[in-house]
């Protein structure tokens, strides 16, 4: 409760639409519980088609004159965002730990990676630069340009609740969109902070607009976003079944589409690696966020030589976490998100289990804790027959195979339909040249299990998405290059 007061003043349960907090216009509205304890946080409005009409228009009206301000007037308003966002780091920490139930630790660890991206993007507004290309014919010149795409619609998951939503939106305001957020409906009070802020900032009405509805309104709003012929691009973060569905409906105005889906990261220990230095980035990779990030390990691949010191001092580690509500001291594993994931996280394991997995750890709900609660789990004996073996788990379970040559263990990590992030542990240079270049994932960390940052290219490969954001390579989704000849010189 205290934590709740404490961050009232950034706690919205209003939409944000055109520079006004509204209702929706039906005067639905839908709860919002906090996963560790099923308490009712509060309530956000139940959205619908024609509330989201509003704010494309609102956001299509905003466009005519923010496109037309300069990359030096862009960059100030996203560092004034920035900057305000720094100032209620801690409140902006705790509602996101009210809401997602990851340990507050990492919840000021989102916000800070979150603030990042706007204060990235205010950099990188004012280096969105064209180029002069030499002419084949002396009297033309070759002029390229960039300019911004229009709206764009940003259609956001729950599992970082502010920096999958800053990611995008930095890139779409410093390239010179405005845009359409639709939160996730477990998270939409993160997002309702964030525009409290961007209000405070001065960023113009219209600019950016935040959309909150309930699970059963979502697929009508992402359709209208997709197809709305003022809408000019879509960047989505979410699962691969619905990434796939907005794929198809962009198709009809091909729009421009960003797309950030599952992964399925391979964590691959050579019997080179630095163990200690391997168990260390596992942990890391894989309880983050109780095991639901995209790109956490999702398949431990351990060569032979190394496989029982490695799979022995995980186990150690994994023993010593600290399960619990995120809002207090100490605690490394908070709750999964709702029922869904809960049931989808028991069901793989009770599937592994029945056809053959050896449980080194955990293996069962922690409903000591709450309803949401699942233990840090170790299974071993994978098979190909198992559900683990393929789909991304998006939960606290480490599935273990064993493998002996490289070759092998590559072709294990490669035979997925994904390609998202990919870790490999190894201490032979010649090693590392090799795996990084023949992995398929978008991400490689190499000897490293957290490799996120601003800077860097996010992005996957396969079905795991199309484009890149953040770095300067996030700015490709939200412009379009303008080619512009002039003659007769
Ligand atoms: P998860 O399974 O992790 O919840 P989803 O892909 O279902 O991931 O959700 C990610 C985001 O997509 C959420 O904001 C959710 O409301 C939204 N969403 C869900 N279904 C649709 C849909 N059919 N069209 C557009 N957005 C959707």
């Amino acid at each position: 409760r205290t934590l709740q007061t404490r961050s009232m003043h950034l706690l919205k349960d209003k939409a944000y639409i055109n520079g006004q907090w509204l209702g929706a216009q039906s005067g639905k509205v839908f709860q919002v519980t906090n996963p560790a304890t099923g308490e009712v946080i509060g309530t956000a409005p139940d959205m619908d088609t024609s509330d989201t009409q509003r704010a494309i228009e609102g956001a299509h009206a905003a466009f005519q004159t923010w496109q037309d301000t300069t990359a030096k007037d862009r960059s100030h308003y996203l560092r004034k965002w920035y900057d305000l966002m720094a100032q209620n780091h801690e409140d902006l920490a705790k509602i996101i730990t009210l809401e997602a139930g990851k340990p507050l630790v990492e919840a000021r660890g989102e916000v800070a990676y979150g603030n990042s991206f706007i204060e990235f993007f205010s950099e990188e507004a004012r280096r969105i630069h064209g180029e002069i290309i030499p002419s084949p014919i002396p009297t033309k010149k070759i002029l390229v340009e960039r300019q911004p795409i229009g709206v764009a619609g940003l259609i956001a998951p729950w599992n970082f609740p502010h920096a999958m939503i800053t990611r995008k939106a930095g890139a779409a305001l410093a390239s010179g969109c405005t845009c359409v957020i639709k939160p996730a409906e477990d998270t939409p009070f993160t997002a309702l902070a964030l525009m409290e802020l961007a209000h405070q900032a001065g960023i113009p009405s219209g600019v950016v607009n935040v959309v909150t509805s309930s699970r059963e309104n979502a697929p009508a709003i992402g359709n209208l976003l997709c197809e709305s012929p003022l809408v000019a691009g879509i960047s989505f973060t979410g699962s691969t079944q619905v990434g796939k569905l907005l794929y198809r409906q962009c198709s009809s105005g091909v729009k421009r589409l960003g797309l950030e889906l599952g992964g399925n990261a391979p964590f691959i220990v050579f019997n080179s690696a630095n163990v200690g230095h391997a168990v260390k980035g596992a942990m890391a990779s894989k309880f983050r966020n109780c095991g639901q990030t995209c790109v956490s390990s999702n398949r431990f691949l351990v060569q032979g030589k190394v496989y029982d010191s490695f799979v022995g001092s995980l186990v150690k580690e994994i023993k010593s976490l600290k399960i619990g509500n995120g809002q207090e001291c100490g605690v490394n594993v908070g709750p999964l998100i709702n029922q869904a994931q809960f049931g989808k996280v028991s069901d793989l394991v009770e599937d592994a289990v029945s056809k053959g997995a050896k449980v080194l750890t955990g293996g069962k709900a922690a409903r000591q804790f709450g309803e949401l609660f699942y233990e840090p789990t170790v299974l071993t004996d994978i098979k190909e027959n198992m559900r683990v073996y393929t789909e991304e788990v998006f939960g606290p379970i480490v599935t273990i195979f064993r493998f002996e040559t490289e070759e092998e263990g590559l072709q294990i990590a490669n035979s997925t339909e994904r390609g998202l992030a990919g870790y490999f542990y190894s201490e032979d240079v010649s090693q590392i040249f090799r795996v990084a270049r023949k992995l398929e994932v978008g991400m490689c960390g190499v000897n490293e299990g957290i490799i996120s940052t601003a800077e860097a290219p996010f992005g996957g490969i396969k079905e795991s998405g199309l484009g890149r954001e953040g770095s300067h390579h996030g700015i490709d989704d939200f412009t379009y290059i303008k080619y512009i000849c002039v003659g007769n010189l």
